[in-house]
């Protein structure tokens, strides 16, 4: 399919989709079509949430990125007919036609059909997830007086994270630093109170015994209540129902947060392609959907056969799965063999409250405040394009990553 201007069509401008345009420049007429404007670096959503890092740094602008290398549209896909090989936009009017198409729209919040859940808890998976979360915070602060008992000030600050899992952890130990912080500068009296809720019996399960003794220790230090064995059944406005062992308890609560899973965005449905039983689309070792060679998919949409296990639904994943899927793209197109892989851990890295982190590299260890320079460091160099790596690496270093306390009252 030799052809200077095959039109290719990217859906989803996160790591599978952004990277995979960026590493096809000149190989074709290349869109990338994002709902949202900007890229996020997810796994960094939990820093931004603290204010040690800035949206610039982690949400840049798609456009910007992009720089020419392909054309940006912002809309969202509403469907896609693989048989007129179209797809249509919310607000664009006019179906867009593809030669090739790249289908990576990601993941969404799985609520589990948990009573109230999708109604009431916040998802956290957005910059606007993780204002609506810190304003959250800030309001319960404001409706503390000052002179409020400990037990008062306990029960207006209680906050649930839903998901024992590294999110969970990340996010509940962040929040529990931040609220600790702010209850001391405004000397209140007493302390927040911040729960992580667990189905399995110990929180991350999925990680190896040396970075979890890091994770139990920065929970403890961090004072997080966590809850394993217990189930969520009922959320509501300002409360959240736990069962533990057939007993029900209700907490009050001024958020609950849910990350306790994801499932495939749901614009998978319209492809009728071939599924696993999780609903992730079951893709060829070249990243080719089985019976549709010029669809590549990948990232959190795709079951891809040769992954380590621990790398599944991750940004790592997607990552290099797009530098895979440029490359076969540009031997699809000049008529050459497609190439498959295995695809290997490349480190793992939890941030662990507003000071600490754990990080895992070359099968070592390391925690603490070296390990929260190390993980910056590690996040710099996967950021995209050099460009933003040097301006947010700059930033990073002349100006620091302190975090941003959540304001006192009056300002
Ligand atoms: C808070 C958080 C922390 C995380 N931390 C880590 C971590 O530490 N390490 C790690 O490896 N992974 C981490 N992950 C997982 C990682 O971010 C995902 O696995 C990764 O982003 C998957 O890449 P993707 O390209 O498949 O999807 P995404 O990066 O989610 O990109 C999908 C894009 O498609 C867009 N989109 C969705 N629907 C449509 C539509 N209909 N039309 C147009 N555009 C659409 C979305 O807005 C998004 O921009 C984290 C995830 C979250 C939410």
């Amino acid at each position: 399919m030799r052809n200077e201007s095959s039109k290719i069509l990217i859906v989803g401008g996160g790591f599978g989709g952004l990277f995979t345009a960026l590493d096809l420049s000149g190989a074709g007429e290349v869109t990338l079509i994002n709902d949202q404007d900007h890229f996020l670096f997810k796994p960094m959503l939990y820093e931004y949430l603290s204010g040690e890092v800035e949206a610039w740094h982690i949400a840049p602008d798609c456009k910007e990125l992009l720089n020419d290398q392909a054309k940006f549209i912002r809309d969202a896909v509403t469907n896609i007919d693989l048989d007129s090989q179209t797809v249509s936009l919310e607000t664009h009017r006019e179906t867009l036609s593809y030669e090739i198409l790249v289908f990576a729209p990601g993941a969404v919040t799985n609520y589990a059909g948990v009573s109230g859940a999708e109604q009431f808890a916040l998802p956290f998976r957005t910059i606007d997830d993780a204002n609506r979360l810190r304003r959250r915070m800030t309001d319960a602060l404001d409706r503390v007086q000052p002179d409020a008992a400990p037990q008062d000030t306990r029960s207006a600050l209680t906050f649930a994270v839903v998901g024992g899992g590294a999110s969970g952890v990340e996010l509940s130990t962040k929040m529990a630093d931040l609220l600790r912080d702010a209850v001391k500068r405004r000397a209140l009296r007493g302390e927040p109170r911040v729960v992580i809720v667990e189905m399995a019996d110990r929180l991350v399960p999925g990680m190896g015994e040396e970075i979890r003794k890091f994770v139990e220790g920065a929970l403890d230090q961090s004072r997080v209540e966590a809850y394993t064995d217990t189930r969520v059944v009922n959320v509501t406005k300002d409360s959240i129902t736990l069962e533990h062992q057939e007993q029900r308890t209700e907490l009050s609560t001024s958020a609950v947060v849910w990350v306790a899973g994801v499932r495939p965005n749901p614009l998978i449905q319209h492809l009728e392609l071939e599924t696993d039983r999780r609903g992730l689309l079951l893709v060829e070792r070249t990243l080719q959907a089985k019976g549709h060679p010029n669809v590549f998919t990948l990232g959190d949409v795709a079951f891809y056969p040769d992954v380590a296990p621990t790398l599944a639904g991750t940004a790592q994943l997607a990552l290099q799965q797009a530098h895979l899927c440029a490359q076969n793209i540009r031997a699809f197109i000049d008529g050459r063999e497609l190439k498959s892989k295995h695809f290997a851990e490349l480190g793992e890295a939890v941030s662990l409250g507003t000071e600490h982190a754990a990080v895992l590299t070359g099968g070592k260890v390391i925690g603490g405040p070296l390990a929260r320079q190390a993980r910056f460091a590690m996040y710099t160099a996967r950021l995209p394009t050099w460009h933003h790596r040097l301006r947010v690496g700059a930033s990073w270093f002349f100006e620091g990553t302190q975090p941003r306390p959540l304001q006192p009252l009056g300002f």
